[in-house]
């Protein structure tokens, strides 16, 4: 019981990498900080493992940091990660699409090479079209994706945004407005760089027809155009290397520890308490990993001075949909038909934009889709560390799937009992039937597959909610000024002087960046 320190300046309630981010920076500040988090190591969903066979390292939950490296974190303490072992590799292909028929969109990372494929899909004109009319957007918006939104200077930027291009051929209202499927079939002609672009926001937590879809859909394209790195090794590199240089810096990480209260005195955050009734003193804040129904709910739920309306937009945050991964042990490097695709990066499998949309209804309606769509990794493409000798590894994401199953949309027997373990089975046997067509061959090379459902993401982190990786949805109602509640304003202030929520659930949302971590401690430093 004597483990903790009795206080630090900063206390943070949990050790993901947005937290440790932070305490990097608080560090080097001046600042003491200690981390407490529940799950048994910490780094949050940014964690590499061997799940069963020795030698096969996998990512269980992410794998790409393309956010991470293409934002401000990378460049101030990429110099320091690296010191401690941290080391990108970038496929030369960023991302790309593969439809069951054969055909493709293999978006390189050489700007020539791409300029070829865009040319050979006759999609040249749409292509520069489209980022001819959103390149004025783009420095601002990244701008505003480094900082909160609740100051009037970002306020002022996002409004000047939508009034000063309301005469341009895409204004920026719209593509904030808009769905990721109409501006997809909008910009292009072909199924093949429809699909390679419509199934990116999933990954931030909106759906194809979500309005935000179409901002989200360019911002990371525009972000892939650097490609679409991972850290040699795995994901949890990162972690590591985080750990190890908040470690250096005399930061305290403690793992195990299940904060149960923000302990709040005269009005202000004063520290925290564990569910095993540990307490550590917070001279300074206290910096919250996690949604704010957890905020509001258990960690604040007793605390005096919460606005009620607070309360009821905490309790009404939103999960819509959830992520079921497999991670695949084959015993050999699967190819896809279309060679160029084996090159690695993350590539969209599925049947086409329409099935994408109705597979995302499905699941919105708590149906298994009948036809899944892929998000496909192999990280040994380009990192052989990651298994043994002419061995793979292969994450399968699929983001169109119900938190909570109560059916199937093919009809079966399966999901009418939620995430029980048959239809984790069923289920992943039909991911795999979806991805053979696309790569032959690969179901016969499976040594083992690692199922990962929405139930199992719900029971490790109170974060997935339900089940949800990206956190909660992120689509305008729940986005820019709205999240993670619109008493927020896009900020990290919480309601409570002296707290702040950092991490997916705030803006700018889900995916490994450190943004949300650097953003609060540079205010903190002030
Ligand atoms: C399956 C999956 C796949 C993903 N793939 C990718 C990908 O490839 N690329 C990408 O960019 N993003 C991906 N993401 C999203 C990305 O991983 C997350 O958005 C990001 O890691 C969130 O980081 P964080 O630091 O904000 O919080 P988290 O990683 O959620 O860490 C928060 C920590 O807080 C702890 N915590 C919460 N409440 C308490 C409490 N009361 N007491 C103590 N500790 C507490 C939790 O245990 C957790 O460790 C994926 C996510 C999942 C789940």
């Amino acid at each position: 019981m004597t483990d903790f320190p009795g206080r630090a300046d900063v206390v943070f309630v949990g050790a993901g990498h947005n937290a440790l981010v932070a305490a990097a920076y608080l560090l080097e500040a001046g600042r003491s900080v200690c981390l407490l988090d529940r799950m048994d190591q910490p780094g949050g969903w940014v964690r590499t493992a061997e799940l069963g066979a020795p030698g096969f390292l996998h990512d269980p939950w992410s794998a790409l940091h393309p956010l991470f490296v293409g934002g401000p974190v990378w460049s101030e303490l990429g110099p320091q990660l690296s010191r401690h072992g941290l080391e990108y590799v970038i496929a030369p292909v960023a991302t790309g699409s593969s439809l069951p028929d054969g055909r493709t969109a293999v978006a390189a990372v050489d700007p020539q090479t791409f300029a070829g494929e865009l040319a050979r899909l006759g999609e040249s004109a749409g292509w520069n079209d489209l980022f001819a009319a959103v390149a004025p957007y783009l420095e601002p918006v990244f701008g505003l994706l480094g900082a909160g939104l609740d100051t009037a200077g970002a306020q002022a930027k996002l409004a000047s945004l939508i009034r000063d291009s309301r005469g341009s051929a895409l204004p920026f209202g719209r593509l904030l407005s808009g769905s990721a499927r109409d501006l997809v079939t909008g910009c292009f002609r072909t199924e093949e760089l429809r699909c390679l672009a419509a199934p990116w926001p999933l990954h931030l937590g909106a759906g194809p027809e979500d309005p935000a879809g179409a901002l989200w859909t360019v911002l990371v394209l525009a972000t892939l155009a650097a490609g679409n790195p991972a850290p040699v090794g795995g994901s949890g590199r990162l972690a590591d290397a985080l750990v190890a240089l908040v470690a250096e810096r005399g930061g305290a990480v403690f793992c195990g520890a299940d904060v149960e209260e923000i302990v709040v005195r005269d009005g202000r955050a004063a520290g925290v308490r564990t569910a095993d009734g540990r307490t550590v003193t917070a001279d300074e804040a206290v910096v919250v990993s996690a949604g704010p129904d957890q905020l509001y709910g258990r960690l604040l739920r007793d605390a005096p001075g919460v606005p009620a309306a607070v309360r009821t937009q905490a309790r009404g945050f939103r999960y819509r949909r959830g992520c079921f991964q497999l991670n695949l042990a084959p015993s050999a490097r699967p190819r896809f038909r279309d060679s160029r695709l084996d090159a690695g990066g993350g590539i969209n499998l599925g049947r086409g934009l329409t099935a994408l949309v109705t597979s995302v209804r499905q699941a919105e309606a708590g149906l298994l889709p009948q036809y899944p769509s892929i998000a496909w990794h192999e990280p040994t493409a380009v990192d052989p560390s990651r298994a043994p000798e002419g061995r793979a590894v292969v994450r399968l994401q699929v983001l169109d799937v119900p938190l909570r199953p109560t059916g199937d949309a093919a009809g079966t027997r399966y999901g009418a009992g939620g995430w029980d373990a048959a239809t984790g089975e069923a289920f992943a046997d039909r991911v795999l039937s979806e991805a053979e067509p696309h790569a032959p061959g690969l179901t016969g090379l499976v040594l083992e597959r690692h199922i990962t459902t929405p139930a199992d993401l719900a029971r490790l982190s109170p974060n997935a909610g339900p089940g949800d990786h990206a956190s909660g949805e992120n689509s305008l109602t729940q986005a820019f000024l709205q999240r993670p509640i619109p008493a927020h304003a896009g900020g990290y202030r919480a309601a409570v002087p002296g707290v702040w929520l950092i991490g997916a659930s705030t803006w700018p949302g889900a995916g490994v960046n450190g943004v949300s971590g650097r953003a609060v401690a540079r205010s903190l430093i002030g």
